[in-house]
């Protein structure tokens, strides 16, 4: 497998990955897909074993945690990952059906894996971004989206002194045709992938041995069709500061709604402008495992990330965007206009 990746001269730097950790990564995220897609056409018979409907999206992200951390300590004998989920409260009935269901799920690519190996690799993910350099993994963002079979996305990313340096996306439903709806399921799915400094890119999901093709974020904006993107729940960001936006820069469109960092993606291939994520008022913190991949892979797509005062994300705070407030990534002619309507407006002040 060929990837672009900086040049490395000498002794690894630490802001550099090398091109191992880019490739496991891909690999990691890509494995994921496949479980969390298998997961998703046996969500009846997932519902049944475990009597309870928000348990299909527990399998999922469980079992893509798991996948996830087994590639890496395939390779890698330390593995600093930040995880979103934590085996604790699985261990306390190990023989209940959700726990029997993961177990299920990863044997779809490791068919001689325990339970209890199943427990131990998703535990893997209990790092608590101390160190100086660590993956962070959100392995099923957009839960919601999911559930309802719209768009999700496993998310890795490579953290190194605050900085991203690897961000994968796997967008297990997101279609590379445009015109398709964001709630139709695509059959293949996209993994979007950036090193810095290297570019973004593509790979169809189920074939990343392919020739990767470069994105690139929109090079021209035009204001009265302004293309917006921004979350299907309107408790994660608010969506009436988002049409105040609008009105503001006498855009006439409507807003595309899709979960979990696809519309990263989107932004930074082109087919969205901006990216909006505008606070609710409840005192929300940013999780770093819902943006460091997307951020990374928006960016070296050419797309301004910043958050809602135009200040860089800040990924030296831990496990948090504690330095940040809200998200704007967007096609780089439209930033400064972006940023300077919400102070105008006085949003999320
Ligand atoms: P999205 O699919 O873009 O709506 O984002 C899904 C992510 O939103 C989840 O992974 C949650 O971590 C995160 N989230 C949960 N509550 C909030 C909130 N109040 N504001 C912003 N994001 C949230
Ligand atoms: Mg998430």
């Amino acid at each position: 497998m060929k990837r672009i990746t900086p040049t490395l001269k000498g002794p690894q730097t630490l802001n550099q990955p090398c091109a191992s950790e880019l490739d496991i990564a891909i690999r990691a995220v890509a494995d994921a897909c496949t479980v969390t897609r298998s997961v998703q056409t046996q969500l009846d018979q997932i519902r049944q074993l475990t009597k309870d409907d928000s348990s299909p999206v527990t399998v999922a992200d469980f079992a893509a945690q798991a996948i996830v951390a087994m590639t890496l300590k395939d390779t890698y004998s330390d593995v600093f990952l930040v995880g979103e989920e934590s085996a604790a409260d699985l261990r306390t009935s190990p023989d209940s059906g959700i726990v029997v269901a993961i177990t299920h799920a990863v044997r779809r690519l490791r068919p001689a894996v325990s339970a209890d190996e199943v427990l131990d690799s998703i535990d893997i993910g209990n790092h608590d971004a101390s160190d100086n350099r660590y993956w962070t993994l959100d392995p099923v963002d957009g839960t919601k989206g999911f559930l309802r079979n719209g768009q999700y996305a496993v998310s890795l990313a490579l953290i190194d002194n605050g900085e991203v340096v690897v961000g994968v996306l796997g967008c297990a439903n997101l279609s590379t045709d445009y015109s398709r709806p964001f709630d139709d399921p695509d059959p293949t799915g996209c993994i979007y992938y950036a090193s810095h400094g290297a570019g973004s890119w593509y790979l169809p999901a189920d074939n990343i041995e392919a020739p990767p093709i470069r994105i690139q974020a929109a090079a021209e904006v035009s204001l009265d069709r302004l293309r917006v993107c921004e979350s299907v729940e309107a408790a994660h960001s608010k969506q009436d500061d988002t049409q105040r936006i609008l009105k503001h820069l006498k855009a006439t469109s409507d807003p595309a709604r899709l979960d979990s960092q696809c519309k990263y993606a989107v932004v930074g291939r082109g087919q969205a402008d901006a990216y909006l994520r505008l606070p609710t008022g409840v005192g929300y913190v940013e999780k770093i495992w819902d943006h460091a991949a997307g951020m990374l892979v928006a960016q070296e797509a050419g797309a301004i990330v910043t958050d809602m005062y135009g200040r860089a994300l800040d990924f030296s705070k831990g496990a948090t965007l504690s330095a940040n407030q809200g998200i704007v990534c967007t096609a780089p002619a439209i930033h400064s206009q972006i940023v300077s309507a919400i102070t105008t407006l006085g949003i999320g002040r």
